[in-house]
């Protein structure tokens, strides 16, 4: 067998204790079902961390806000507000589950993409600041916040940057060129929306590249003093989510894997992934063309490093964008969800069968389905953990993992993955880092099966023999 690609994921010592457990996790599947979700909402302390010292290295007044729909457990919500952060939330759902757990709605913000009345009228209550994305709803929270009474504390939503030659599409948002003559007439000029009142602006970005957010970010600044002589004065920034976090241990690996990818795809190689997918490339007239449609698993600047390189983007030129905002005294404010996550939950499901297919490629069939571990992007690209009982020293094996819809394409991971021997049923396999997005975003019921059970991994306090005790997390 030729030598598939390795993509070792970085791994935490909390779920190294977990994978070498196995009697653990046998309990906890025969209690609640295969697979399990197991969090650790104690390890986003850290990813918080690298975004403070950066902002601190800055000078800059600042608010980090959690972006709760990268994972649907309240614990993370609890974790970030106990770690002084706020939440940012994007459904009445989560926006009531956070007041009910006590959070200062004065640290709730509210983006969602769709605010029922409801959320809107809670909102203005409870003063959260709700980043509004087009007219309609100015009219919609304007009406609200009168009948109530009270002055709705608002942010707008951004987009249509300008980089280089492009200005970027978004559906979101108000046009950056639109919303300067809006904001005088319709904010200043009259009292249309006289229980408005403006806090600042808001964009948040698709795409990795610290470059656009730093453009955006100076071109917020320059609105923002011409907002300034309108009468409106702008008090913070709100530079969205989208921060990376890196999953690999090895550079060399990641491209390694593409250089396989792109092989095996000219048939120079056997297919290492699913039907020989390219994942967003393709062959023409010999040639590999499109680009790979993954997340950057492996990258260098992950976190505060990629806060720092916005914040360092130098306006027009001259000065960092971070220091404008400083000596201007606009807040900073951001919303990371995933790159939060980082380390802080992984999926464990139990090999059901195994089988050749009649391509002569191994399938190992597991206890879940690909709702219960889906990326938003073509592929989830880190090697899992077989936790097995026996090494025989067999040798090594590709498969590819199947899940329990009824469909073709349920194949958990698109990549043949190497094992050191052919998993038996009843071996568990472990997927580490799917905290954030992966785990549940995409998660349904088809079939009837139940959804996937919480954990809440604690750490006894001072224990030297790991002690492991789990609550069911309620969502
Ligand atoms: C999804 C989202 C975020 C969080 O994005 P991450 O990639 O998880 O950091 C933040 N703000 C808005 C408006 C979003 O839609």
């Amino acid at each position: 067998m030729n030598t598939l690609p390795k993509l070792t994921p970085i791994v935490s010592p909390w779920m190294e204790d977990i994978i070498a457990n196995k009697p653990l996790l046998e309990e906890l599947i025969a209690e609640y079902g295969s697979p399990v979700n197991i969090i650790n909402p104690k390890s986003m302390a850290a990813n918080y961390g690298s975004f403070l010292s950066t902002l601190t290295d800055f000078g800059l007044s600042h608010g980090v806000f959690f972006a709760r729909k990268a994972n649907k457990c309240r614990a993370f919500a609890e974790q970030a507000a106990a770690l002084g952060m706020g939440v940012d939330t994007a459904s009445l759902q989560e926006y009531v589950q956070c007041l009910e757990m006590g959070i200062d709605p004065s640290r709730l913000i509210v983006t969602a993409a769709v605010k029922n009345a409801e959320l809107i009228r809670q909102a203005v209550e409870n003063g959260s600041t709700i980043i509004l994305d087009n007219q309609d709803e100015c009219v919609q929270v304007q009406a609200i916040a009168h009948r109530l009474g009270k002055q709705a504390l608002v942010g707008f939503r951004l987009s249509g940057f300008q980089f280089g030659d492009e200005k970027q599409y978004s559906r979101f948002g108000f046009d950056l060129e639109d919303f300067l003559p809006f904001a005088t007439e319709a904010l200043t000029g009259s009292d249309t929306f006289g229980n408005l009142a403006y806090q600042g602006l808001h964009f948040h970005l698709n795409r990795y590249s610290t470059q656009e957010r730093g453009m955006a970010l100076g071109q917020c600044l320059d609105l923002a003093s011409q907002l300034k002589k309108a009468g409106l004065d702008t008090k913070f920034i709100d530079i969205g989510g989208g921060f990376l976090m890196n999953y690999l241990q090895d550079q060399s690996q990641w491209e390694g894997f593409r250089e396989a990818l792109e092989k095996a795809m000219l048939n120079e190689i056997p297919p290492i992934t699913f039907g020989n997918q390219g994942l967003g490339l393709f062959v023409h007239q010999g040639k590999i063309e499109g680009s790979l449609g993954v997340y950057p698993f492996w990258n260098d600047r992950p976190q505060g490093k990629f806060l720092n390189e916005v914040l360092s983007h130098r306006h027009h030129g001259g000065q960092r964008v971070g220091d404008l905002a400083a000596s201007q005294k606009i807040e900073i404010r951001m919303e990371p969800g995933r790159s939060l996550l980082d380390q802080t939950g992984m999926t464990v499901a139990r090999v059901a069968f195994r089988k050749r297919d009649s391509r002569g490629d191994w399938l190992v069939g597991l206890e879940m389905n690909m709702t219960q571990m889906l990326s938003g992007s073509a592929d989830f690209l880190l090697d899992p953990f077989l936790i097995s009982e026996e090494e025989n020293a067999e040798e090594e094996v590709g498969v590819y993992f199947t899940g329990a819809y009824c469909l073709e394409r349920d194949i958990l991971l698109k990549r043949k993955v190497a094992l050191s021997h052919l998993p038996e049923v009843g071996d568990l396999v472990a997927f580490v880092n799917t905290a954030g997005y992966m785990m549940h975003f995409f998660e349904s019921s088809a079939h009837l099966f139940p959804l996937a059970a919480n954990l809440v991994y604690q750490e006894e306090a001072g224990a030297k023999a790991q002690v492991h005790h789990f609550r069911q997390e309620v969502e």
